[in-house]
């Protein structure tokens, strides 16, 4: 194992075989030697509630892992506003050991908002996430990183023998997966599981709400990132309990919209909302045109059909429907345009002109 990452010099199509999205054949910029100079090459960010019987082991597993893995690394440990005795003992770990750093929130956020304050304290290359009950095995990182050094963005663990109940947490998380894949196209077997590794620059582009940060490798790959999964250890949790029950299923599906929708069309909403909008109003103007026909030239009264309340009533959709997609344009403009913010991410930019 070496000492220092090294930055993969990337084979033209070697992930592209195994992943979903294949770099293209322009090798990696290196990257200024300067960004890196001092900073570790893993940043391993564990967000954490509540999980005081856990953290002797995190502490000595994560450690012992990390050492033996021959990579230079820090430890980033958010505490989520833990009401035990948490902080305390992440304090004291913090104190004898300067490759961790513990954020603590002043209420519970969510493990979301965990992990991206997390990810801005992070100044690794890469940045290995995983949980903090140990259900997660912290040997599997070299796994990760393996692939990261093939030429991969993302990596994702897949608990293949995954260790929790069947019904009410293995199945859902399966149709959920299979669900995520298809919406986002972005095929991975486990989008739930917490360890996953990431290259810095381009989380850089990921910003996350809700709980978005299951939808990480998909916001990641929308910003051009090449993602792959290997299979990974999963152990049952030990101590201390879940914190998620079923009811996390139904967010899941909302944050599933909100992802397909900004992926898709958050530059121009105008053609979601427009294309329904315009079916709807050109539905109702047929029905209306059959209605007038048989008013005025059958002359039949129509003022009883339930077909003049679905014509009028599709209409008004339709209205509505473009009228919203009209708002979201300019809610789209005032959000790029407010912050210079490009609809566009560039990779390198190649001239030999002077510029
Ligand atoms: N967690 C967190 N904030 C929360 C809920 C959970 O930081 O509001 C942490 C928790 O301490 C653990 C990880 O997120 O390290 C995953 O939570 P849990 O094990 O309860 O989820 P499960 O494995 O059951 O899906
Ligand atoms: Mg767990």
């Amino acid at each position: 194992m070496q000492a220092q990452l090294v930055r993969p010099t990337v084979v033209a199509g070697s992930p592209g075989e195994a992943g979903q999205h294949a770099r293209d054949n322009v090798p990696d910029v290196m990257p200024s030697p300067a960004a890196y100079s001092g900073a570790p090459a893993i940043s391993v960010v564990v967000p954490l509630y509540n999980e005081e019987e856990s953290i002797a082991h995190l502490r000595q597993q994560l450690t012992e892992a990390l050492e033996q893995s021959g990579y230079s690394f820090e430890m980033i440990i958010v505490d989520d506003g833990s009401r035990d005795r948490s902080f305390a003992m992440l304090r004291d770990w913090a104190l004898v050991d300067p490759r961790v750093t513990v954020v603590r929130f002043r209420r519970n956020f969510g493990q979301t908002a965990a992990f991206s304050a997390g990810f801005n304290q992070a100044r690794g290359e890469v940045v290995v996430t995983m949980d903090a009950d140990l259900q997660n095995d912290p040997l599997d990182i070299p796994k990760l990183m393996a692939k990261i050094e093939e030429g991969y963005d993302i990596v994702s663990g897949w608990r293949k023998d995954r260790q929790d109940r069947f019904l009410d947490r293995k199945l859902p998380s399966m149709l959920a997966n299979r669900l995520i894949s298809n919406v986002t196209d972005v095929r991975l077997h486990d989008y739930g599981c917490s360890l996953k590794a990431y290259r810095r620059d381009v989380l850089q582009h990921v910003r996350l709400y809700g709980e978005l940060h299951r939808f990480i490798p998909a916001l990641a790959s929308q910003v051009g990132g090449a993602v792959t999964e290997v299979p990974v250890n999963h152990r049952s949790r030990q101590f201390g309990r879940s914190k998620y029950g079923i009811s996390r299923t139904i967010r899941v599906m909302l944050d599933l919209i909100t992802v397909w929708f900004l992926g898709a069309y958050s530059t121009r909403p105008i053609h979601v909302f427009g294309a329904f909008g315009l079916l709807s109003a050109f539905g109702g103007v047929l029905a209306g045109l059959y209605l007038t026909y048989h008013k005025l030239i059958l002359g039949e009264s129509i003022g009883q059909r339930p077909l003049l309340l679905l014509a009028v009533l599709l209409v008004v959709i339709g209205v509505q429907l473009i009228t919203m997609g009209l708002l979201g344009e300019m809610v789209t403009r005032t959000y790029h345009e407010s912050q210079d913010k490009p609809i566009y991410i560039v990779r390198e930019v190649v001239s030999s002109a002077n510029r």
